[in-house]
């Protein structure tokens, strides 16, 4: 089970753009990588192609997963993920630093 999923604001805490926070688009769990709306974008020169135009496009790289946080949403501090076993069964992720369930 995944501690980053796809609508967690995260913060970025190693590489060039550490400090920022963004909010997680996608997850690519072979990799490990998340992409993060605002975050690592990256310049790419596009080939123009019958169904659009060539030039340069932005958009954003996928950055693994040790490189960023989760922030809570309940406590709003960037924390570290942990899983409880529900009564009723399944895994929830919870905050190490106020107790609250993330989900
Ligand atoms: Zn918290």
């Amino acid at each position: 089970m995944a501690k980053i999923r796809r609508e967690d604001t995260v913060l970025v805490i190693k590489g060039k753009e550490r400090g920022k926070t963004g909010v997680v688009r996608q997850v690519v769990p072979r990799q490990r990588r998340v992409i993060v709306t605002g975050v690592n974008i990256v310049k790419r020169h596009m080939r123009p192609r019958a169904d659009r135009p060539g030039g340069i496009i932005e958009r954003e790289a996928p950055i693994h997963v040790s490189n960023v946080m989760v922030i809570c949403k309940s406590c709003s501090k960037p924390t570290r993920v942990g899983f409880r076993f529900r009564d009723g069964g399944g895994k929830v992720r919870f905050c190490h630093q106020c107790d609250q369930p993330l989900d």
